[in-house]
């Protein structure tokens, strides 16, 4: 499961259980834990495992990983109250769009009006 593993990457650091942070889901090939940096009142990534770049390498790599990945976010969303009141799903990926970490993850915001976008 976590052969894909690339040691200069921090979420793989933290998936290891290398560096603190707060987890609020585990699947087989997920882990869900809180942004250091929280955009919204609730603000979890959700990361593979496996060490993929960006949320187009694990598509095309493992399809049914990334459905699992957006199972456990729709999760993480019931879980801290905001499917009701909405939550927003992003993939940052490339320059253009923000992408820090180079290791696929999907934020998921909420717990507040979050404005228009796309
Ligand atoms: P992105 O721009 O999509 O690559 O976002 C990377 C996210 O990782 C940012 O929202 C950061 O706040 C978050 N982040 C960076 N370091 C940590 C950390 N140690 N624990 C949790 N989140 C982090
Ligand atoms: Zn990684």
């Amino acid at each position: 499961m976590t052969e894909r593993r690339d040691d200069d990457c921090l979420f793989c650091t933290i998936i290891a259980g290398e560096v603190p942070t707060t987890i609020v889901r585990e699947t087989a090939g997920t882990v869900a834990f809180r942004d250091i940096s929280p955009q919204a009142p609730e603000h979890v990534l959700v990361v593979p495992r496996a060490h993929y770049p960006d949320v187009g390498a694990l598509a095309a790599a493992d399809g049914d990983l990334l459905v699992e990945l957006i199972r456990a976010a729709h999760q993480v969303a019931v879980d801290r109250g905001v499917e009701e009141s909405g939550w927003r799903l992003v993939f940052n990926t490339g320059p253009d769009a923000g992408q820090v970490v180079f290791h696929a993850h999907a934020h998921v915001i909420g717990g507040a009006p979050l404005g228009r976008i796309g």
